[in-house]
């Protein structure tokens, strides 16, 4: 029998050496923070991201329980990976030409990397257990893509907290951490969970330009920026463009303005440093942009995910928001365009900005009192 005490030891001293911040690992059982999830499901509040209502052949929830998803796990290895680079927040910015790329988004897609490091651990544990002649050793490795909630294993390895903004927390590292799991029918020894730490505070709740954070904790991601430049195809609803601000890929806001990031250190991960333009980019920039410099440009960037129209959709969008009457001739090429998605929001962009320059011009300079 392979000792589970240092084969733990093992997967973390791995984790470590090919350079995650954090790794823990959690038990396999039906944790509490998941009795929400059909209910969260059922409600609409996945909006149109359908793998998260994948269901096993009994009609069950896969991501309600791993236990049903995948039986013959036992542990869950959680893994994370700092990206925080020395850049400022969104929530410090304020140019009017220019939108937001969510922090994540800056470097190279995540989902590479962490799965790279992922299975650098998932050979060492095989190895491990090959020289232990312990019984075959199943495993999978996630990111983003497993049949599970991530963030609830990620609290019960001792990652970090959920906090009320849905992200998960580390006390040292703040909230900027891509994780990725690695799934194993070793009964490995579990980590504790990470004890909240959100206490009474409620700024991201606060800070929610669209209301999203319904509640501590729960999210209508149809009313998320997040979610809807990036995962939502088609046209933006009208009634929420106005909350979408300058951002053209993601939303940072819940996570700029918690104390917990106020310090959270810099990563050491090469790959996660901006690409050049990436930070704070220009609106007019990304709008105009040529199918085949977007390709050029977002090659191997998490940024593809919203593909080309969605982006140009997104940057119009947020050029109606800016307020900046320099942005008419753009957005009147635009409203021609051949996407007819992005046509509508340009036209809806340029009608914004004339008829918010049009009250400006009507509403008559305050008169001085003052002797
Ligand atoms: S990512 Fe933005 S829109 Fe979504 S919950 Fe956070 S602050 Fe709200
Ligand atoms: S802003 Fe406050 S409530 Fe929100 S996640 Fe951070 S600590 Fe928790």
């Amino acid at each position: 029998m392979p000792d589970f005490t240092q084969l733990s030891s093992l997967v973390k001293h791995a984790a470590r050496e090919v350079g995650f911040d954090l790794s823990g690992i959690a038990p396999v059982h039906d944790a509490p923070e998941l009795n929400y999830f059909p209910e969260w499901i059922a409600a609409g509040h996945a909006g149109e991201m359908k793998y998260m209502e994948a269901r096993d052949d009994a009609g069950n929830l896969k991501r309600a329980s791993l236990r049903n998803a995948v039986p013959w796990a036992r542990s869950v290895i959680v893994c994370a990976l700092n990206y925080n680079t020395a850049q400022p927040y969104s929530t410090q910015v304020n140019d009017s030409q220019r939108g937001w790329i969510s922090r994540y988004a800056w470097g190279e897609d995540y989902h590479d990397t962490v799965m790279r490091r992922l299975r650098v651990i998932e050979q060492r544990l095989h190895e491990a257990c090959r020289e232990r002649e312990a019984p075959a050793l199943q495993t999978r490795c996630y990111v983003d893509t497993g049949p599970l909630v991530e963030r609830v294993y990620a609290k019960y390895a001792g990652v970090g907290w959920i906090g009320k903004n849905t992200c998960i927390l580390n006390q040292k590292l703040g909230s900027w951490l891509f994780l990725g799991v690695i799934l194993t029918s070793l009964e490995l020894e579990p980590d504790l969970p990470a004890p909240d730490r959100c206490g009474t505070c409620t700024r991201c709740i606060d800070a929610c330009p669209t209301d999203a954070l319904l509640a501590p904790y729960k999210l209508d991601a149809n009313l998320c920026i997040a979610y809807l430049t990036i995962e939502k195809r088609g046209a933006i609803p009208e009634e929420i463009r106005d909350g979408i601000g300058r951002h053209v890929f993601g939303c940072d806001i819940c996570q700029d303005v918690c104390p917990w990031n106020r310090k959270a250190p810099g990563t050491s991960a090469a790959e996660f440093q901006p690409r050049e333009g990436l930070v704070n980019p220009a609106l007019d920039w990304l709008a105009e942009m040529p199918a085949e410099e977007f390709r050029e440009k977002f090659r191997g960037s998490p940024v593809r995910r919203t593909k080309h129209a969605g982006l140009r959709r997104n940057a119009v969008i947020a050029m109606g928001n800016s307020g900046d009457r320099r942005f008419l001739p753009s957005l009147e090429r635009l409203s021609e365009d051949e996407d007819s998605v992005v046509a509508e929001s340009a036209k809806w962009a340029k009608a914004k900005l004339e008829t918010s320059a049009d009250a400006r011009a009507r509403t008559p300079a305050p008169t001085s009192t003052c002797p």
